[in-house]
């Protein structure tokens, strides 16, 4: 009867054990599925929704002779490097093969950290203009980047329609500068909250008045363009505590919109 008793007992467990590795191999295949399948093909289609959206900056195509295999060492893993091509803007890194790697030929959105310091090494950075430069040495974070020129200076705008900060990369005043321009600093980064309107991290750029003006724009433009509206977050509504506005504030808001008008009226008509 004992041994009747015991052998029961062994075929339970092992049935236990059956079963909970049956829903070990059931979570396991699921979350591949997920990870290895789902994510990268949602991925996929929310770059490629965006592009007709999110304008970008395209690079220059550089020679033929650097369409060919770089390798170029991880950073965090001992013995790994990273096979990339200057010239086809590719690497075989993850980032690049699950997100990079789609979007258009040359755009600076495809720049991970290896073909970003690969053009470095190479020299091929050299080639570019000081304000892609600069965007490039920051490293590539927004979804969407447009140039746009100032009134004595230039900028290039980092941006995305759902998201409230802004990366503005422009000329720093230099102390011998007018305060009206041009500037000769170095190039920056300047980041701006939209949604609280204040600049983090520090000092604004010189120009901030006409530089938000023409974010705004911007922003408004690439809103409207944006297919699902309803996503959209709703300046200062989204926002626990309203912030009161400053004299400093209005006073702001009163030069941006004088100088807005004046954009206005003297963009040319189309034709
Ligand atoms: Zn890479």
């Amino acid at each position: 009867m004992s041994t009747i008793t015991a052998q029961t007992h062994a075929v339970s467990d092992h049935s236990v054990l059956v079963w909970l590795a049956g829903l070990l191999l059931i979570g396991l295949i699921s979350w591949s599925i997920h990870y290895f399948i789902i994510v990268p093909m949602q991925r996929k289609r929310h770059i490629l929704e965006s592009i007709p959206y999110c304008p970008s900056l395209l690079l220059p195509q550089l020679p033929a002779e650097h369409d060919k295999i770089m390798r170029v060492d991880s950073q965090r893993l001992i013995h790994l490097s990273y096979r990339v091509n200057l010239y086809q803007l590719t690497c075989s890194c993850l980032r690049f093969r699950r997100i990079r790697r789609f979007y258009p030929a040359n755009d600076i959105r495809r720049l991970c950290r290896h073909l970003r310091r690969e053009l470095q090494n190479s020299g091929c950075l050299q080639n570019l203009d000081e304000l892609t430069r600069g965007v490039i040495s920051f490293r590539l974070r927004d979804g969407c980047y447009v140039r746009e020129s100032l009134t004595n200076s230039e900028m290039i705008v980092g941006f995305h329609p759902r998201s409230s900060i802004v990366r503005v990369y422009t000329y720093r005043k230099s102390p011998d500068d007018p305060l009206g321009g041009p500037y000769t600093g170095a190039v920056d980064k300047f980041t701006y909250n939209h949604r609280q309107e204040i600049w983090v991290y520090g000092e604004p750029p010189p120009n901030a008045d006409e530089i938000l003006t023409v974010v705004e724009t911007l922003m408004t433009a690439c809103r409207a363009r944006y297919p699902n509206p309803e996503k959209l977050p709703h300046i200062k509504e989204t926002l626990q505590m309203p912030i009161p506005e400053t004299e400093a504030a209005m006073a702001a808001r009163a030069r941006r919109e004088s100088i807005l008008a004046a954009r206005r009226s003297t963009t040319p008509l189309q034709q």
